[in-house]
């Protein structure tokens, strides 16, 4: 599958948000985005207007590039919101929350979302007993994902043990047993992710 491979805190510079793509250096002052506050590349800290389109762009790269995913698999998710009831911006903003590989990164057993959709696709991980390796699964309410026996003993969960975590109010995980469960799918209230969805389907609307 193909993948994107480049520097990585270009993508936040460019969208002017922290995309939490790395891990614990988000959080420290390593940070690229909290010691270079404008955009990447020789004009980037240049005036520049922004058109309306422009916006809608941004604001779609800003939301792709945070869930970690490439064009065509996010505009068959947009494709897929579109067709279910409701707000066609706020569809898409749950169904990406609750990809499993995200569901797994809120539940506090990865420390960025990229390292949740590798442990996913390496198999570490089970929905309601079965092994589940597919990051795009959609989880419900109810569902308990679970690191699989046999990787429990791997240093990687091994030390999530001793760690404090808080999750959005959507999951409950018990940390000693490496498992959590949906409690509900979240609403947009539930979702801090720094996107104005309108706009998004405002683009793919023209
Ligand atoms: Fe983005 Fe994290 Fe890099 Fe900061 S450290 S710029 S939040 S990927």
């Amino acid at each position: 599958m193909a993948r994107y491979t480049d520097a990585v805190c270009r993508l936040c510079r460019r969208e002017g948000a922290k995309l939490f793509l790395k891990g614990d250096r988000c959080y420290s002052p390593k940070c690229a985005l909290e010691r270079r506050a404008y955009p990447p590349g020789q004009h980037g800290q240049g005036r520049k207007k922004t058109s309306d389109y422009g916006l809608q762009l941004r604001e779609k790269q800003k939301a792709k590039r945070f869930y970690g995913l490439l064009e065509t698999q996010f505009h068959n998710t947009f494709l897929k919101a579109e067709k279910r009831k409701g707000i066609t911006g706020e569809n898409l903003l749950i169904m990406l929350e609750t990809r499993l590989d995200n569901t797994v990164f809120r539940m506090g057993f990865a420390s960025s979302r990229k390292e949740a959709r590798q442990l996913v696709n390496h198999g570490h991980f089970t929905v309601n007993g079965k092994k589940v390796d597919i990051p795009s699964f959609e989880v419900s309410t109810g569902d308990t994902i679970a690191v699989k026996k046999r990787s429990q003993s791997s240093p990687k969960f091994k030390e999530l043990k001793d760690m404090q975590i808080t999750v959005p109010n959507w999951v409950s995980v018990d940390i000693n047993k490496l498992e959590g469960t949906v409690l509900s799918l979240p609403t947009r209230e539930d979702i801090d992710t720094p996107v104005a969805e309108h706009l998004i389907v405002e683009l793919y609307s023209k």
